[in-house]
């Protein structure tokens, strides 16, 4: 008898899984059910009077393989785009100013001494202090820390505030003060556990891969960006994902309410009352909603514990010509208390093909660990007038926009803080005595595109093993 197997939630993680069910062998019949009135998820890609804006993620980690590797499979490998050459620059805001980065940094750990102090991001003393990490020895203790104290422990407090929370915090929207190294960043552990020092770890690593990449090492040279997108943006990678989808696999605007055990299988049942049976549930919901479907307190009341925060992504197109400095680089990104964003993108110097010539693009953030505004109550026009201010204070004259378009993530950024990891070993622990549930997605083992795929990769292996052998 065919197996069913239904998968919830239809972002990037509920969208490969469901994709890879139905691939190989055995091959269970399939039944995604999404909530919303779209699949994607967080990736929301909109064409609007000849701009292309990717109100969530605009890119992915091409160092992480898994997201490049989707792609390629799905016929999109000619579609892969890196950021304009000439896009390297990325601004800090310091003292109400954009201050270049200096170069050199990796994930805001400095690889070359000598962009590093000049900069005046970092205090003279704060510039010493760094160099500690040189020196200083490794850590014997392998428990979690948070990132501030793991950075604070090898370049101190004032690289960690300054550097690392707008670099490090301000991916996950989140506080350094609050979020797991081990469970955000573990390759800098490992980094340390091997080399001591992050410095000459993490340019041992760039110079080794520039080798493996046939690209000839420069010590002094700029390390290639790790990031790709693709020429319709995010949105295509769902779209192609989708396509390879049997006809009657989605199920658009339907939610599941809960999931019950009934005998070796489940009973999923949806609003309006509607029950599925199925063999196997692949839960990739984030972690709040999936807390409310289980038939398990104490697995919902772990998922429910992981905190989530708001953003919102205010987009704005104006007329080159009005402007009064040169977008020359990628954007920026604010240190707390600096601005009442969280960074700023400037979409068309970073990707080609985003806005008519004669217009730039560009994208602000707001909200996270550090609002002042509440994202998800505030009205459009207080969000785009913050927003717009803000950009002003840093850019100086904007001129009048000629499009502005908002896209709010509510309780859409979960935050992997300190004890995470422990906090996933008791849920798949406790797993085990349910066979037949799985979890996957962005709250449980890394939030970007290529840790979401790897996780919807892993559990479809998990369970063609075990429940459709
Ligand atoms: C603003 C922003 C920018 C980002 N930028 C980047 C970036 O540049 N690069 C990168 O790699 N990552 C980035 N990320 C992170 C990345 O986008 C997410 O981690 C990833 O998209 C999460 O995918 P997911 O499938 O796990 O979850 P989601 O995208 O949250 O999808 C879960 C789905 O489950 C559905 N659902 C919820 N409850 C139910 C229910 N009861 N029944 C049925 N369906 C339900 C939801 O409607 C949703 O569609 C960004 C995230 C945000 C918010």
């Amino acid at each position: 008898m065919t197996r069913h197997v239904v998968v919830v939630g239809a972002g990037i993680t509920g969208l490969t899984a469901a994709y890879l069910l139905t691939r190989g062998e055995p091959r269970p019949r399939v039944t995604l059910i999404e909530r919303q009135g779209r699949v994607g998820g967080n990736i929301e890609t909109e064409r609007r009077d000849g701009f292309l804006l990717d109100g969530g993620p605009d890119s992915f980690l091409s160092t992480k393989r898994e997201g490049a590797e989707l792609c390629r499979e799905l016929g999109l490998g000619d579609h892969l785009i890196v950021p304009r050459p000439e896009a390297k620059k990325v601004y800090m805001v310091h003292r109400g100013r954009l201050e270049p980065m200096p170069g050199g940094l990796a994930l805001a750990i400095p690889t070359k001494i000598g962009p590093m102090l000049s900069t005046p991001l970092v205090s003279f003393p704060g510039k010493l202090r760094m160099l500690g990490d040189l020196v200083l020895p490794r850590r014997r203790d392998a428990g979690d820390e948070s990132i501030e104290d793991f950075i604070a422990r090898r370049f101190g407090r004032e690289a960690a505030k300054s550097l690392a929370a707008p670099l490090l915090g301000g991916i996950y929207a989140g506080d350094i003060g609050e979020l797991s190294i081990l469970s955000t960043f573990p390759q800098l552990v490992e980094v340390e556990k091997k080399h001591g020092s992050l410095a000459k770890g993490l340019l041992a690593l760039q110079l080794a891969r520039q080798k493996q990449n046939g690209s000839a090492p420069k010590k002094g040279g700029d390390a290639p960006s790790p990031f790709m997108s693709l020429t319709g943006g995010m949105g295509e990678l769902v779209a192609a994902l989708l396509a390879c989808l049997p006809p009657d696999a989605l199920w658009l605007g339907r939610s599941v309410e809960r999931v019950e055990p009934a005998g070796n299988s489940y009973r999923v049942r949806l609003d309006g009352d509607q029950v599925l049976d199925a063999d196997a549930v692949i839960f990739a919901s984030p972690a709040h909603a999936t807390a409310k479907m289980l038939p398990d307190d104490r697995v919902a009341g772990e998922l429910g514990a992981i905190p989530y925060l708001s953003t919102a992504t205010v987009f704005f197109a104006f007329p080159r010509a009005g402007l009064e400095r040169p977008l020359d680089g990628v954007g920026f990104v604010a240190p707390k208390g600096e601005a009442e964003l969280i960074a700023g993108t400037w979409v068309s110097s970073k990707w080609d093909g985003r806005a008519p010539d004669d217009h730039v693009l560009m994208r602000a953030f707001l909200g996270g660990a550090r609002a002042k505004v509440d994202v998800a109550k505030a009205s459009d026009e207080q969000l785009a007038s913050v927003a717009q201010r803000a950009l002003e204070q840093l850019m100086g004259r904007l001129g009048a926009p000629s499009l502005t378009r908002i896209f709010r993530y509510i309780d859409a950024n979960p935050q992997p803080i300190v004890g995470h990891g422990a906090r996933m070993q008791r849920v798949e622990a406790r797993l085990r005595e349910l066979p037949g549930l799985y979890l996957a997605g962005a709250a449980y083992d890394g939030v970007g595109i290529p840790d979401c795929v790897r996780q919807a990769r892993s559990v479809v292996d998990r369970l063609r093993r075990e429940r459709l052998g």
